[in-house]
């Protein structure tokens, strides 16, 4: 596993990576299993007992905690945080005995993101940069960048900021735009420029 020329990456001996895509940095602990052809970046830290599928993209610095299960279809963007236990599927119609890769639907979880622990992501959605999933959710359409969901269904309840609170304090808004000012300092802007993004 060690290379002298080059730094790679941890795998616990209990860990099944059949996977030759592992990014530089990254830790795969206890009896995770990692199929051929996913593909995992840099930095990334795969907790106790993760399945990751086929044709799984991972990016980097990506935080996935224990018993998580992500199947084919699903994409994971750079520095995205997977609460334990949550699931990704990747059929809306299963059935046991009507099975193929035509059914597989994708999902998108984009950059900064957040899943709450035990959360259930139906396949089809995107979740958008720096949202937050609260834990316990099904998520079954897309959330918006830096959009604060929670429930079941999943419903739009606020927004969030880099650092991961809520966003209350409107500093500027002009036509859909608003630019929100979190108590860390830092700015973020959300347009609202559609139907989606109305908070229920
Ligand atoms: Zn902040």
């Amino acid at each position: 596993m060690m290379n002298i020329n080059k730094m790679t990456f941890f795998k616990h001996q209990t860990a099944i990576v059949e996977s030759n895509d592992i990014g530089d940095g990254s830790k795969i602990w206890h009896f995770v299993h990692i199929r051929e052809g996913a593909s995992i970046g840099k930095n990334c830290n795969i907790g106790k007992s993760v399945y990751i599928d086929t044709g799984v993209e991972v990016g980097d610095n990506v935080k996935i905690q224990n018993f998580v299960s992500i199947y084919k279809g699903v994409q994971i963007q750079d520095d995205v945080f997977v609460g334990p236990s949550v699931v990704f599927t990747n059929d809306l119609y299963p059935r046991a005995f009507i099975w193929g890769d035509e059914k597989i639907v994708t999902t998108i979880v984009k950059k900064g993101s957040s899943i709450g622990a035990n959360s259930t992501i139906i396949c089809g959605v995107t979740i958008g940069d720096y949202a937050m999933v609260g834990a316990g959710s099904v998520v079954t359409k897309d959330v918006p960048p830096f959009g604060l969901v929670f429930g079941n269904p999943a419903r739009l309840k606020g927004y969030i900021c880099y650092c991961g609170k809520r966003l209350n304090q409107v500093k500027e808004s002009e036509g859909e735009k608003v630019i929100y000012e979190c108590e860390c300092g830092k700015n973020v802007e959300i347009v609202f420029d559609s139907f989606s993004l109305v908070i229920e």
